[in-house]
């Protein structure tokens, strides 16, 4: 797939903040993010921002994009899960570093606009499932890494759960929208280990009924 001149300049510039990691890299030079935007966003797909998507939802900004899938590390051989959907970008992304993502999202419309650009892309090991993130996916559990892309003022217990012994979960912490921190946890066999990464602003990981309109 080529890259735009714009694209480039992205990549250069996450490098230039502190993405070192090559495969990451390679795997946001590999999803082009103007598939995963509104029509009306297009001109700013390259540009380092979130912006609307549909369901009053957003498309992260490529460098937190970047960042937290730097700080996940998936594995080639990972089972990755994701709560949030969106627009279909992270999975995207991750779907060129690990062997499979789940990811959940509980707005339907949501799901079948990511669902089709995963077709369209040809990434055909990313499942997308209906359902709620503070529940998680305990069919498939547990899973090597977890990232949430919406913030909660806990980690989930259910999550927590989910999470294989050695594995690592990213999740966006905080009360208010102001306050939220990016964590990493670690699932350690002397427990949870926790380390704040970043500020962030997230929409928040809704409690309650999925969305099937
Ligand atoms: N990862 C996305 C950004 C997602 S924005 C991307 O790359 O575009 C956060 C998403 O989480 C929204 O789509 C929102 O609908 C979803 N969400 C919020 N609460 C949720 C919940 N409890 N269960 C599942 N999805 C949830």
């Amino acid at each position: 797939m080529g890259s735009s001149l714009e694209q480039i300049s992205l990549i250069m510039q996450l490098r230039k903040h502190g993405i070192h990691d090559t495969r990451v890299l390679r795997a946001m030079e590999l999803v082009p993010r103007e598939k995963f935007v509104e029509e009306a966003f297009i001109d700013q797909a390259y540009a380092d921002t979130a912006l609307p998507i549909a369901c009053g939802q957003t498309i992260s900004q490529p460098y937190i994009v970047a960042f937290m899938t730097q700080s996940l590390g998936p594995e080639p051989g990972d089972t990755v899960l994701e709560i949030g959907t969106g627009s279909g970008y992270q999975a995207a992304v991750l779907s060129h570093l690990c062997r499979e993502v789940l990811t959940i999202e509980r707005y339907k419309e949501l799901q079948k606009s990511a669902l089709k650009q995963f077709d369209k892309l040809g990434i055909s090991n990313v499942t997308t499932i209906i359902g709620d993130g503070w529940i998680g996916w305990p069919p498939n559990a547990p899973y090597d890494r977890i990232i949430v892309t919406a913030a909660a003022p806990e980690a989930p217990k259910a999550l927590l759960d989910q999470l294989k012994e050695g594995g690592r979960m990213v999740i966006p912490l905080g009360e208010t929208r102001e306050t939220q921190q990016l964590v990493q946890i670690e699932k350690t066999v002397d427990g949870l280990e926790q380390k704040e990464l970043l500020p962030v602003r997230f929409v928040p990981l809704v409690k309650g009924r999925v969305k099937r309109g």
